[in-house]
This record gives structure tokens, sequence and C-alpha cells, in this order.
């Protein structure tokens, strides 16, 4: 696999990575790309710096693009990572990469006001990226609703339960239907 047009993605998506100067897929986008599109769960074990949020990030976006919704707009995808800082970088990356695709998503993260967040959720997005603590709180306050989630991505799964995540995670994973799309990085 040598283009990401050979991917099959989404023209706009294209689109977006040609701006970027994206040439080709990376190692770990090349391996896993093809079976998130194909709907599969995806185990993918790679450092940072590989190209592992685009990995995750253009088949999830792809997909969301492809199928229609009805207003509200309910959260599709859940990106669950450990840090503000990794939760910031993966929602500038999904701006990026779904600048020319009629999607919305936003960030949310503990250690500032609450506010701008619910605000955004009220909007309506189709992808949230979150890290657990402050998506739980948002949760039991009533303005995230888990229920209509198709795809969960797990991020740096094996720091979130070094940092002490893992009842947070089951938790979460008990507020999404059973039936959806799993990848853990
Ligand atoms: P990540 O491992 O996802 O944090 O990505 C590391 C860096 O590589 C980021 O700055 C991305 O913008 C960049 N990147 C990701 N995929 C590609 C690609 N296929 N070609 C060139 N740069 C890429």
């Amino acid at each position: 696999m040598s283009t990401f047009s050979e991917l099959n993605l989404d023209d706009r998506i294209l689109e977006a990575l040609a701006s970027e100067g994206y040439r080709e897929p990376t190692p770990v986008q090349a391996a896993t790309i093809p079976a998130l599109l194909d709907g599969r769960d995806v185990l993918g074990v790679a450092q940072t710096g590989t190209g592992k949020t685009a990995a995750f990030a253009l088949p999830l976006l792809h997909q969301l693009a492809a199928t229609k919704v009805d207003k509200p707009r309910p959260i599709r995808a859940l990106m669950l990572t450990p840090t503000r800082e990794l939760a910031a970088q993966i929602g500038d990356r999904l701006r990026v990469y779904g600048r020319h695709l009629p999607l919305f998503s936003t960030v949310i993260f503990g250690g500032v006001g609450q506010s701008a967040q619910v605000k955004a959720l009220r909007r309506g997005v189709d992808l949230l990226v979150a890290t657990p603590g402050r998506l739980l709180d948002l949760h039991d306050q009533g303005f995230v609703d888990l229920s209509r989630v198709e795809h969960f991505v797990l991020d740096e799964a094996d720091r979130m339960l070094d940092m002490g995540f893992s009842n947070d995670v089951d938790r979460i994973q008990d507020l999404m239907p059973a039936r959806r799309q799993n990848l853990l990085f």
C-alpha cells in the first residue's frame, strides 16, 4: 500500500492530507486503516510520532461522513485518552483532517472550567475526545449521552491503566452500546 488514495478514503479527507503535505501512509496507518474501514476491531501497537493519531482519526472521520444522522447530532465516536495534552493534540488533528467534512468534534478534560465544554456539547458533536474523569463528571451532570456511540478509541491504553483509570474506563464502557467498533492503541 503506497498512497492514501489506494486506501479508499473520502476525497475530502485526501484533500486535507494533501494540504498537510502527507504523501504516503506510515506503516501503522497502512496496517490499521483498511481493517478499520472494514468495521473490524483493531489493537494497534505504536509509539507516539509514528502517525498513530491519523491511523484511527482518518477511518473514523471517513465512516462518520459516510452516514447521515438526524439532529441533534449524537456522539458517534468517543476517543478516550489519559492526559489533557494528548486530548488537545487529538482534537487539533481531527479539525485538520476533517476540515472539509460536515462533522463536529470537541475536546473535554479536567483542570479547567467546564462551561465552554458544556456549551460545545450542547451544540452537538459527532466526535468527542475526552479524559476519563471529566467525561464521567459531565456525564453524571447529564451533559453527555454515550448511548449512540458506534466507535470507541482507547488511546495510550497502557498509560491509562498505569494512571489508575481502569475503574473509570470500565464505567465508561458500560455507558456505550455493546455493539460498536473498538480501537485499542
Ligand atoms: P502521531 O504519531 O499521530 O502523533 O503523529 C506524529 C506526526 O506525524 C504528526 O505531526 C503528524 O502530523 C505527522 N504525520 C502523521 N501521519 C503522517 C503521514 N502519513 N505523512 C506525514 N506526516 C504524518
